[in-house]
């Protein structure tokens, strides 16, 4: 070990206050929180448990560096969050496809320069509202 990673070496915490640990020697039961969402999971509201240190020479911005790690054991599952998040971005969806003029789901996102869905703009469709002049009045019966 070299001796920036000795100084780097505390893992009862007296140095450093909490357990340190030179980058890659931590106990395999620490995770980073990248590491642990690597594994579908979350710290779970436990505490920082230690951290592992390594000296940067990342030209530029030189320094010692600091990540945080927990103790697997009190990890849980990551939050269904893909869920919550799809159901979040199809209401979005959902609302950017409804035409404000008719209501209707249109199927597709209601195009942002006629801020109305085809059919109510070109009036391809008779509408309960008639919100708009029909461009061909002449085409056919009304
Ligand atoms: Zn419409």
């Amino acid at each position: 070990m070299s001796r920036i990673r000795a100084a780097f070496f505390d893992p009862t915490g007296v140095r450093h206050s909490i357990p340190t640990y030179p980058w890659r020697f931590a106990p395999p039961h620490l995770l980073t929180l990248r590491q642990l969402a690597a594994r579908g999971l979350r710290p779970g509201g436990q505490d920082v448990q230690a951290q592992v240190m390594w000296s940067s020479r990342r030209h530029g911005a030189p320094g010692v560096r600091v990540a945080f790690l927990y103790d697997i054991r009190f990890a849980l599952p990551k939050r269904t969050a893909t869920a919550r998040q799809l159901t979040a971005l199809a209401k979005a969806n959902t609302a950017r496809r409804t035409c404000p003029a008719c209501g209707q789901d249109a199927g597709y996102v209601i195009p942002r320069h006629l801020g109305v869905c085809l059919t109510c703009h070109y009036g391809t469709r008779r509408l309960p509202h008639e919100h708009h002049p029909d461009p061909h009045p002449a085409a056919g019966p009304r």
